[in-house]
């Protein structure tokens, strides 16, 4: 055996003390995060378990932009849910083809964007589908297979281009009678946007706010790393598909196993293409990663409709924004701009 000189015996010593070091303040003063307390609430809205954590080193602060988020989110479902009978949303489909209903500025501005998501997916993406939707009974009721004379008719009031907005009036007005606007697939990004805010004006700098999967986050947290979001596999709930990592930015995945119903060994789901009023194939999740939650959401939905080629097109045309697409056949394809933020399990 070799002797060690001294020198080199002392600094190995050094060296193993100063990493047990490290281990232990880390352990301590929450797991990395300084003076910061970990702050978290969940409550049930918008049909799901909405989860928020904060990270501040006001606790008495922290509470309250939970509080205030919360309510700003429960506040915004009430007026774009069309299923509560005085929302905004339900007041403009009770008057479709009579006349134009005012409504609040929020609301114009999700159906503004809503129409602009529209353009933007060459229709994949249909604020209107409400009419399907509730023939599949995904709205309420029941879910059965329509047929085809009932798609038909339905079909023929799905058309996003038939919204007309008055912007000085923050006037929405369907043009046809029986239209109907359903916000199912845009408004939770946009409310999770809002609650988000409403927590930054407060003076919190690292939060995130789970709406069931549509994910925002503020900042990255106190120890300095990234917030790290597990992607599910479509056909396996206990397993990740994925984990990407999240730095003040939105994530959200759409799928074809969040709501659906099984008849003669068919999968039929609540992700609708507009064209044929039927449940989209070929794809089981895409996920969007942007800046902001109603990009995101209304992305996932849209994109999830386009279709991996279309869809892979058009997010690849879009800055700041990524996808990643899994295939009814189990492959994971990812945008170009993912690399660095994504791994694939
Ligand atoms: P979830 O709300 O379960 O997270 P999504 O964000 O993918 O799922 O949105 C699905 C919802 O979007 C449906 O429940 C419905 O309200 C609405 N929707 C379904 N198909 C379309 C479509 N082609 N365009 C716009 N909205 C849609
Ligand atoms: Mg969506």
């Amino acid at each position: 055996m070799t002797k060690l000189p001294k020198r080199t015996i002392v600094g190995v010593l050094v060296a193993a003390l100063l990493i047990v070091a490290a281990i232990f303040f880390q352990q301590q003063g929450n797991g990395g995060n300084g003076d910061a307390f970990e702050l978290r609430r969940s409550e049930f809205l918008m049909s799901t378990v909405v989860e928020a954590l904060v990270y501040t080193e006001d606790e008495a602060l922290g509470q309250d932009a939970l509080s205030a988020a919360y309510r700003r989110a429960a506040e915004l479902e009430a007026i774009m849910d069309r299923h509560q009978s005085d929302s905004d949303v339900a007041k403009i489909n009770a008057a479709a083809g009579q006349n134009p209903v005012a409504v609040s500025e929020e609301t114009f501005e999700v159906i503004r964007q809503g129409v602009e998501f529209g353009q933007m997916t060459g229709g994949a993406f249909d604020i209107t589908v409400a009419p399907v939707m509730d023939l599949w009974g995904f709205g309420s009721g029941e879910n059965r297979v329509p047929d085809e004379e009932e798609l038909e008719r339905a079909l023929e009031l799905v058309d996003y281009r038939k919204i007309h907005l008055d912007e000085e009036r923050l006037e929405v007005f369907l043009e046809k009678e029986g239209m109907e606007l359903d916000l199912g697939g845009i408004a939770k990004g946009y409310i999770v946007d809002q609650a988000l805010l409403t927590m930054q004006e407060m003076g919190i700098e690292s939060a995130s706010f789970d709406a069931g999967g549509d994910i925002r986050v503020l900042g990255i947290k106190p120890d300095g790393t990234p917030w790290r979001i597990g992607i599910r596999d479509p056909r396996d709930r206990t397993n990740l598909a994925a984990i990407v990592e999240l730095d003040d930015q939105s994530v959200v995945t759409s799928g074809d196993y969040e709501r659906f119903f099984m008849e003669d060994g068919q999968r039929y789901h609540h992700i609708l293409d507009p064209d044929t009023g039927f449940p989209t194939r070929g794809l089981t999740s895409v996920t969007v990663l942007g800046k902001d939650a109603i990009t995101t959401d209304t992305l996932s939905t849209g994109l999830f409709v386009m279709g991996l080629e279309s869809g892979m097109e058009l997010i690849e045309s879009l800055a700041d924004t990524e996808a990643i697409f899994i295939t009814d056949d189990g492959q994971v394809h990812t945008s170009s701009g993912l690399d660095d933020q994504v791994e694939i399990l």
